[in-house]
């Protein structure tokens, strides 16, 4: 997988609003916010999309999830956030380095658009 923006962030080249890391992900603010709070969860690992994840990373993305969540709770919606994840250019992804986006802090419409 080529260098991304996102590898970029991960490897400290460029800056990002980062509101947690561990060993295995990063969380930073979404530099052009859809909603109040728009955090994006990416794993370390160079995954370029959900697609071409494989069984063995499991674990890595349950762990996704469960950073998301706790991010969203630390922003201060424990209860009322939405995660999506945009699997292809057709879809939405723009860059290709796996993300979730955890929006919250307003109304959201469905189905989504
Ligand atoms: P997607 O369209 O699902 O691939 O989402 C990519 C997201 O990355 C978009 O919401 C962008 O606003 C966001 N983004 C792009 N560059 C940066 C950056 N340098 N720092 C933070 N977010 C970024």
């Amino acid at each position: 997988m080529s260098d991304t923006i996102f590898s970029k962030i991960i490897d400290r080249k460029i800056e990002a609003d980062i509101v947690f890391e561990d060993d295995r992900c990063l969380a930073f603010r979404d530099v052009n916010p859809q909603a109040p709070m728009h955090v994006l969860v990416i794993p370390k690992k160079p995954i370029d999309m959900l697609a071409h994840a494989d069984d063995s990373d499991a674990s890595l993305l349950g762990h996704l999830m469960l950073v998301a969540r706790q991010v969203a709770a630390d922003e201060g919606y424990p209860d009322a956030f939405r995660l999506v994840v945009n699997n292809g250019e057709t879809v939405g992804q723009t860059v290709f380095h796996l993300h979730l986006h955890v929006l919250g802090g307003r109304d959201f419409a469905w189905p989504p658009g």
